[in-house]
């Protein structure tokens, strides 16, 4: 299998590259914060208490977003792999995912740090929310989310690079230009 953590500030593009990927590789791909969103929209309870942290651009605590995150990979059960795009995003859900993948037969292939920036992330954030509507895409809410970053995910580039799992990718090129580049990168994995 081929499973691919996609890493980066918000902003940094996973998303838009996820998508990519997931079809040129044929992978199953995985937004938490999609499958947040949507919880919310239907006002399940995981919704109702997701809400409350991502308007404020804090993290969903670690134990929902696992529990969450096993339920749907087992869902996509039968693919030729994933994408986690959003996830991990602190040092206790990378172990749990590796435990997660571990007991299922797998493990983590590669992590693709898209690197871009501050001042473009905010641009392409704050132009994001004037588009989109998301709420949480307002310059308070966007200072909170990159702080986080800064401190509870960045640590993760260093675990995977103990794991020998790391791969830096640039990404303020075009669109095209960065998924050739990742294309590339992921070729070696087929
Ligand atoms: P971005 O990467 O632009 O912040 P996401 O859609 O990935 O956008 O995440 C939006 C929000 O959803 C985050 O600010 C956070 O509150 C919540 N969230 C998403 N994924 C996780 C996760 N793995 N752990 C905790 N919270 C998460």
């Amino acid at each position: 299998m081929l499973n691919v953590v996609i890493f980066g500030a918000p902003g940094s593009g996973k998303g838009t590259q996820s998508e990519k990927i997931a079809k040129e590789f044929e992978l199953a791909h995985i937004s938490t914060g999609d499958v947040l969103r949507k919880e919310m929209a239907n006002e399940t309870e995981l919704g109702k208490t997701a809400k409350g942290y991502m308007e404020k651009g804090q993290l969903v605590p670690d134990s929902l977003i696992v529990d969450m995150l096993a339920k749907v990979l087992d869902e996509k059960k039968g693919s030729k792999g994933v994408i986690f795009d959003g996830f991990p995003r602190t040092t206790p859900q990378a172990e749990a995912l590796k435990k997660i993948l571990n007991e299922r037969g797998t493990d983590v292939s590669v992590m693709l740090d898209l690197q871009v920036e501050e001042q473009e992330l905010i641009t392409r954030l704050l132009g994001r929310g004037k588009l989109s509507g998301r709420s949480d895409d307002n310059l308070e809410t966007i200072q909170s989310r990159l702080k986080v970053y800064h401190t509870q995910t960045t640590p993760l580039i260093d675990y995977y690079k103990q794991e020998k799992k790391y791969i830096a990718v640039q990404g303020m090129d075009s669109i095209d230009d960065i998924f050739n580049r990742i294309k590339e990168t992921l070729s070696t994995w087929k």
